[in-house]
């Protein structure tokens, strides 16, 4: 399965690994110590060559990296994307994301887990994709909840700890979980910018690239499905300069909580 590569990937700019390269030793720089970085690949479940090619550059780099899994598509070929995990071992983690991944609301932002639906639904949802999980995954679940379009309620919210789940990610700007619930949000998102023009689109990521290593805390929003060539070298160089640097700290997502 795959979608249209963004602009910035499509097109990027000529001078774009050596702004990447820039942008990184501009952000380790300003953080002037320990930067703890970390991975969430999206839309995880089924197999596919982007799949397949994007644990393969985790793997080549040694990094960890957290695979966010829609409990619906698991059980289609299950022991397809369970053998293209296999080579990483102990770097990829599993953890779910949504149950289906379909939109509820009638009006406003997508979300899987909105307002628009009664807390039974959402909490009958929520275990049901945790079950198939637990019977696909077994112990390599887990207890971490990433919304479907990185958004949901506060109903929901409350709803995770009581079902089993320690944290919820989604990215930057994501309102506080309630008690009992950490939140491990992601700060640079490579694969789903909405910017049109790739010259801003190149622009905006190395700032928030440059902001998120400075700030000491890091977090890598992927979509392998939304990858193509331009997108894969980039990461390629991007992981290469993250492993290189004695500042930066790879950490699985599912040990970080803020
Ligand atoms: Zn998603």
């Amino acid at each position: 399965m795959s979608a249209a590569p963004l602009p910035l990937w499509q097109d990027p700019p000529p001078d774009f690994d050596a702004r990447l390269d820039a942008a990184v030793a501009a952000g380790l720089e300003r953080a002037g110590g320990p930067v703890r970085v970390f991975f969430r690949d999206d839309d995880c479940g089924l197999p596919g060559a982007h799949f397949t090619r994007l644990i393969a550059l985790f793997i080549r780099h040694r990094l960890p990296l957290a695979l966010a899994v829609v409990p619906a598509w698991l059980p289609l070929k299950c022991g397809e994307f369970l053998a293209a995990v296999e080579p990483a071992g102990e770097l990829v983690s599993l953890h779910m994301h949504g149950l289906r991944h379909v939109n509820h609301e009638r009006q406003g932002k997508k979300q899987e887990f909105g307002p628009a639906r009664e807390a039974a639904a959402k909490a009958l949802d929520l275990s049901r994709g945790r079950e198939i999980l637990v019977r696909y995954l077994g112990a390599r679940l887990r207890p971490v909840f990433t919304p479907p379009w990185n958004r949901c309620d506060a109903e929901t919210l409350a709803l995770l700890p009581g079902l089993g789940f320690r944290l919820v990610s989604r990215y930057a700007g994501a309102p506080t979980p309630p008690p009992g619930l950490g939140a491990v949000d992601l700060n640079v998102d490579l694969h789903t910018r909405r910017e049109a023009d790739p010259e801003r689109a190149a622009r905006l990521l190395e700032s928030d690239l440059a902001a998120a290593l400075a700030s000491g805390r890091a977090g890598f929003m992927l979509h392998h499905r939304r990858m193509n060539d331009s997108a894969f070298s980039a990461l390629d160089l991007l992981l290469g300069l993250l492993a290189a640097s004695p500042a930066v700290r790879p950490v699985p997502l599912e040990d970080l909580a803020t």
